[in-house]
């Protein structure tokens, strides 16, 4: 157990590290590909930089590249910054696999890839109006590990594990420690599941539900299969985009074989990440006639501009997946340094369409607590 402590609040409840999480899922016997990528993944900034061809320029070889990044955006470091981070990094540690680290370009701090998971000083600014829960999950749950926002559809927090941990994340001190892990342990909230039959769309989600094993994800499927008012099972996952290797043919056959509509709902943001076997990952999923969707966040300095959004929506429709929703950033503890104006993404959205068929515009959206659907930004 480590102490939360990115967000400064003493009331938080403290989590177990998900990369120790991580760990303790991939240490099992004959691993497919995708979890000896995982179990391989980069886990430090220092070595992310060291493999970028980055200079380190001091002793602290976990912050060296964060206090490079922070001067030269004109930052001043305090003192004892670099022990905060560091703390923040034991909760919320780097995390890259090989395959996202290879589409970054070597020796570019400002790489788009590399800024939305290298550590940055700013992440221990306190902004006005960021909080440790910017979207209500708490006041939202309906069971353990079961969230319910808007009519018709629940959300389950499957696993905290990821494959990527990406800077900007809304849910990174989510208590995942108090979701259930063993199907055993879900007994319950499937039980309050079955039992409200106003609930046909099921969302797996965490972390990312694709981090579970093929095994694991074949039990939890068959007794969603069960719940016969459910009609349709959507997946939100960047695994296809940071670990295509997850998206094994065994993969998608649990879904075909489903009783349940498979939507999967990718989360992307540069269109650097959309290339090589990313672009074919995404293939395979739309080739095996699962509709594929993918959200992206509005970022600063990494995608917010209107040339970098047209290609990245291109680049998903040529193969299939069609642009959902452009986020306007959850307002999470430390990630104030990613977001932009509203007025530039809708300046961004306007562009878009004067470019670009209308099914290749994403939303333009936020997410606001208590409201019952995103709502749009025009
Ligand atoms: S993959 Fe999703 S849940 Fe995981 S760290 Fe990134 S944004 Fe957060």
């Amino acid at each position: 157990m480590i102490k939360n402590l990115a967000s400064g609040d003493k009331t938080a409840p403290k989590t177990i590290s998900r990369d120790q999480e991580t760990i303790s899922v991939i240490t099992s016997k004959n691993k497919p590909q995708w979890q000896r990528e995982l179990a391989n993944a980069i886990r430090s900034a220092d070595l992310l930089c060291e493999r970028l061809g980055l200079k380190a320029i001091g002793s602290d070889a976990t912050t060296t590249q964060a206090k490079a990044s922070g001067a030269e955006a004109g930052m001043t470091q305090k003192d004892g910054d670099e022990a905060s981070l560091s703390a923040v990094l034991e909760q919320f540690p780097v995390l890259v696999p090989e395959s996202f680290l290879k589409r970054m370009t070597p020796q570019n701090p400002r790489d788009p890839l590399l800024l939305q998971v290298l550590p940055s000083f700013h992440e221990l600014d306190k902004a006005v109006g960021y909080s440790f829960d910017p979207v209500g999950d708490r006041q939202s749950v309906f069971a353990p590990g079961i969230l319910q926002k808007y009519p018709g559809r629940a959300l389950m927090i499957t696993v905290g594990q990821c494959a990527v941990h990406c800077r900007y994340c809304f849910r990174r001190n989510y208590p995942y420690h108090q979701s259930p892990r063993s199907l055993e342990q879900w007994g319950p909230s499937l039980d309050k599941l079955r039992q409200n039959r106003q609930i046909e769309e099921i969302i797996l989600s965490g972390g990312d539900p694709l981090v579970l094993s093929d095994q694991r994800l074949a039990k939890l499927i068959g007794q969603l299969d069960a719940i016969n008012h459910l009609k349709r099972i959507r997946v939100h996952t960047r695994l296809p985009i940071v670990l295509p290797s997850r998206v094994t043919e065994g993969l998608l056959d649990l879904f075909r074989h489903s009783r349940l509509q498979p939507i999967f709902v990718v989360h992307a943001n540069h269109p650097n990440e959309i290339v090589d076997d990313c672009a074919e990952a995404i293939v395979r999923m739309v080739r095996a006639g699962i509709p594929v969707l993918n959200q992206a966040v509005l970022l600063k300095g990494i995608n917010d501009t209107t040339g970098t959004q047209a290609e990245l929506c291109r680049r998903l429709i040529n193969l299939g997946a069609i642009p959902y929703y452009l986020h306007q950033l959850d307002r999470i503890e430390g990630a104030a340094h990613f977001e932009t104006g509203v007025a530039l993404g809708k300046k961004i959205i306007e562009e878009l369409k004067q470019q670009l068929p209308g099914y290749a515009v994403p939303k333009y959206v936020r997410e606001i607590p208590g409201e019952p659907g995103k709502t749009e930004l025009t």
